[in-house]
């Protein structure tokens, strides 16, 4: 995540110090070019500067800074810094409302979403070379009937890839749980369920496949050690090609909303 510090000088961190923590508003918004940006704002005790994050998937704004902070030097902090934090909101993905009309890929192909009230079990048509989404019931549900769908062939893909993973590295997990997670694409736990994001289901195959590889990899070796990515490579080939597509792509599997 795209962050910028700021180093308090020496002669104002006593000053600082010496300050009662104020109770801050929840967010103050900026101007920028006329332009109002909304920024949160948290104290945290152990933060020795100010902070910005801007999150690449959210455009969530989040501003540190130290307990006992001046409130006044950190909005002065950040309004410097506004013409950064406005070109790293320019590179945020725009939503895309999951609504009758919207384009969405699954399994990287192209999908028009399609309302037909009648129609009872959502299905894929194919019309002269177009996918459609077919979603029946009232309009109100259609965002969550996508979803749902959605979140079935995500399960679905995944449970197939780690079934043939785990019979390569003869292990077994636990159990497989579908998470919305913003930072990780995939964990194993100590206990060894494994989770995933339901949104690798936009992704192309090779990418879900991958994910599913390196998780169950981890039932062998609980680490990222030289060992891991052996056996990881031993088994699944797309290792670098998977991460490079998440890097690049990764952040607008989280705009359909
Ligand atoms: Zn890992």
């Amino acid at each position: 995540m795209p962050h910028f510090v700021g180093m308090i000088p020496g002669f104002l961190r006593k000053a600082l110090r010496e300050r009662p923590a104020t109770e801050d508003p929840p967010h103050v918004d900026l101007d920028h070019a006329g332009r109002p940006i909304r920024v949160a704002l948290r104290r945290v005790t152990q933060a020795r500067r100010f902070t910005l994050r801007v999150s690449a998937t959210t455009g969530e704004v989040v501003l540190t800074l130290p307990r006992r902070a001046s409130l006044t030097e950190a909005l002065r902090f950040a309004d410097r810094q506004s013409g950064w934090i406005a070109a790293r909101l320019e590179a945020v993905p725009q939503t895309i409302a999951l609504e009758p009309g919207a384009i969405v890929p699954v399994r990287d192909v192209p999908h028009r979403i399609v309302h037909r009230p009648a129609v009872r079990i959502t299905t894929i048509e194919n019309h002269d070379g177009e996918y459609q989404l077919v979603i029946g019931g009232a309009a109100s549900h259609v965002g969550r009937r996508v979803t749902d769908f959605l979140k079935r062939e995500a399960r679905r893909d995944i449970e197939a890839a780690v079934t043939k993973y785990a019979a390569s590295l003869s292990v077994r997990p636990a159990g497989i749980t579908l998470k919305d997670t913003k930072s990780r694409w995939g964990s194993c736990a100590a206990s060894r369920r494994l989770a995933f994001s339901w949104r690798l289901v936009f992704a192309p195959s090779f990418v879900l496949d991958y994910l599913a590889a390196h998780e169950v990899t981890h039932l062998r070796e609980m680490n990222h050690s030289a060992r891991f990515w052996r056996l990881l490579n031993g088994v699944c080939a797309d290792t670098d090609r998977a991460e490079h597509w998440l890097k690049m792509n990764g952040a607008k599997l989280h705009r359909y909303r």
